[in-house]
């Protein structure tokens, strides 16, 4: 006979509860917990979920719901940026708009519509004006006050100062030499590393072993730039490929930007490559000027159209700045590329310092070897353009100083 062993109390009770009931405890148990995990999180989402000014209302949050808004700012700034002057209109906040109360306030006479809003554009002074609008109504405002209202995050070590070249001061008139169009020819490259310098050499984006080439002319002091592609006027004019158009999208717009800004490292600075169309668009200029200024790089205006407004809307965000002067090879001469020199050094004994721009040609070249080996460095020195931008900012805070505290 099979032995049938005696249970304890404890045995029996635990075996009870295994089969039925201590099953339906816990699965209640589980559903419970379950309902409660859920509440809470739903709960912390819907807290999450309310609007800042809100959670404002709750002392301990206040810190950092200023700062959540600071960073909204930031992001609403952007939204802006990404739209030409003409259609800034969505997605600026009420808070964002009521900060024109206590700042820059719009002209009384501003009250233009988007139509003279768009001639006033191709004007290059600092007037140049953008709509923006948001929930409240539309408002006209300078571009040169944008970014009292929205400002914009700038690099804390900016670029331009990190990447700027070395040059030595012997004359006190300074002179910056700035070859562009560069990187399609690899073998100017290696001839331009010879020059005395500092030169500051320009790469277009989408040349190939772009890397290797700029490294080269950096090690050998000079300074480099981006060579940014920008719309022409002239249909026949191609700008090549990612060239910063005026009719693709703002998603487009800002990846071919970001695309042209990082082919290659330690540069200060862009200058436009052709651009006649797109420099006088204060929308799309703005645009590329927020990228600038984030990242710390300066801009030297080509000025490829006299009716560029580069200068206007680099002030307007922040973004040190220079115009070219002269061109030193539109017609490709020896003689007349050194009376263009010769007219770069005018221009620098009168006014302190000047900006030529020339292009990788075989007679560019000559007439700077030539050139620089004649030039009387007692009175003229070759310097980097990121020097030239400093003193232009410098004597621009300094006008600004003066004018405030008065004489
Ligand atoms: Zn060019």
């Amino acid at each position: 006979m099979p032995h049938k062993p005696t249970r304890s109390f404890f045995e029996r009770l635990n075996q009870s509860f295994t089969d039925s009931r201590w099953q339906s405890y816990k699965r209640f148990a589980l559903w419970g917990y379950g309902v409660v995990v859920t509440l809470v999180l739903a709960s912390m989402l819907y807290v999450l979920s309310l609007d800042l000014p809100q959670t404002e209302g709750h002392g301990t949050v206040v810190h950092q719901a200023a700062e959540n808004q600071a960073v909204l700012r930031g992001r609403e700034a952007e939204n802006i940026y990404n739209k030409p002057a003409d259609s800034m209109s969505a997605g600026l906040a009420k808070e964002t708009v009521s900060l024109l109360d206590g700042g820059a306030k719009p002209n009384g006479d501003a009250n233009l519509d988007r139509d003279e809003s768009a001639d006033k554009r191709a004007k290059p002074d600092s007037e140049t004006l953008a709509t923006l609008a948001s929930k409240d109504g539309s408002i006209t405002i300078p571009v040169k006050d944008i970014e009292a209202i929205l400002p914009i995050p700038q690099a804390s070590e900016p670029a331009w100062r990190t990447y700027a070249a070395n040059w030595t001061q012997k004359g006190r008139k300074h002179i910056a030499i700035v070859i562009d169009d560069l990187g399609l020819d690899q073998d100017m490259s290696k001839q331009l590393a010879l020059l005395e310098g500092p030169l500051t050499l320009s790469f277009l984006p989408y040349a190939d072993d772009i890397r290797r080439q700029t490294k080269l002319l950096r090690q050998r002091g000079h300074e480099l730039m981006v060579h940014l592609p920008m719309q022409p006027k002239a249909v026949t004019a191609d700008p090549g490929p990612n060239a910063l158009l005026e009719d693709i999208t703002p998603a487009e717009f800002e990846r071919r930007l970001q695309w042209n800004l990082e082919r290659f490292t330690g540069f200060v600075g862009v200058n436009n490559h052709m651009g006649s169309a797109l420099t006088e668009d204060a929308g799309l200029m703005v645009r590329v000027m927020v990228q600038l200024r984030k990242r710390g790089y300066l801009f030297l205006d080509s000025l490829t159209s006299p009716n560029s407004v580069g200068s206007s809307a680099a002030r307007a965000t922040g973004v040190p700045y220079i115009e070219r002067d002269v061109f030193l090879d539109n017609e490709r001469s020896l003689s007349a590329i050194l009376a263009q020199l010769k007219k770069t050094e005018d221009i620098a004994a009168m006014r302190g310092y000047a900006v030529a721009i020339g292009h990788p040609y075989p007679e560019t070249l000559k007439a700077l070897q030539f050139w620089s080996a004649k030039l009387n460095r007692h009175t003229f020195s070759l310097v980097p353009v990121s020097q030239l931008v400093a003193q232009r900012s410098a004597a621009e805070k300094l006008a600004e100083m003066k004018k405030a505290t008065g004489p």
